[in-house]
């Protein structure tokens, strides 16, 4: 099981949820929100190869953390996954559009001059602003759209550009989630759960949650679901060894 976005740093217990990880075997991107959260983050998966951990600065808190942008550029030498990163164009965070956009060119020109790194992006209700940014960093590396919510034809555009997908147990959930993922490569699906923000039954997702998402590419892609996580773990290691140097 593959879970490319989920906060584990965000449990209650995420040493507990770790070590079920590793007993299933799942591999995680564990996203931070915040430069800050970094270190800690990072020796929660210690010990823990499957579990990589994403150097981030959420769109959502971007007006409250610019000041962490030294931070960010300092740690980013020791990171391979950047996220989570992005905009959100939704009403309760337009009013920081100038505040979001000064983070996210801050974190993709780092990640240029950086040599590019593994990035997972959110972009609700900002795809068509998130896709700017990347086409003006162009070197910044490989960018997964992370539960993308946005409109065919900018789906359409993300795919051309070469962006990556993670999809998870909520956006396969619903018709207009299922069409999207139905229009996107298959070669450029990951699954991810985006626990414990997103919910299942009333309780958040965790990593292990991931093989929902598994049997519903598998009905949506009509192959069995062991050749979906086969599918999936060839994206993952295609992805992973992604060499930026060269
Ligand atoms: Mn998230």
């Amino acid at each position: 099981m593959i879970d490319l976005h989920c906060h584990i740093d965000l449990f209650p217990n995420p040493r507990e949820l770790i070590a079920k990880c590793a007993q299933a075997g799942t591999y995680v991107l564990s996203v931070t929100t915040t430069p800050k959260a970094w270190r800690g983050t990072v020796a929660l998966a210690q010990g823990n190869p499957r579990i990589r951990t994403a150097l981030g600065l959420h769109p959502q808190v971007a007006h409250e953390r610019l000041h962490e942008m030294a931070l960010f550029e300092g740690l980013l030498p020791e990171a391979r996954y950047v996220g989570e990163i992005g905009l959100d164009g939704s009403p309760a965070f337009r009013a920081y559009q100038s505040q979001q956009s000064k983070a996210l060119d801050g974190v993709l020109s780092a990640c240029s001059r950086a040599g590019g790194r593994i990035l997972t992006l959110h972009s609700r209700r900002a795809v068509d602003e998130v896709l700017n940014a990347l086409e003006k960093h162009c070197d910044a590396g490989i960018p997964i759209l992370h539960w993308f919510s946005g409109t065919q034809a900018q789906l359409r555009r993300a795919v051309a550009f070469g962006c990556w997908f993670s999809v998870g147990p909520s956006m396969l959930a619903g018709e207009k989630g299922r069409r999207l993922v139905a229009a996107i490569p298959r070669e450029r699906v990951l699954t991810e759960t985006d626990g414990p923000f997103a919910m299942r039954d009333g309780r958040p997702l965790t990593p292990l949650d991931a093989k929902v998402a598994v049997g519903q590419l598998a009905e949506l892609w009509r192959e069995s679901g062991a050749e979906t996580t086969s599918r999936l773990r060839d994206n993952l290691r295609t992805l992973a060894s992604s060499d930026f140097a060269d």
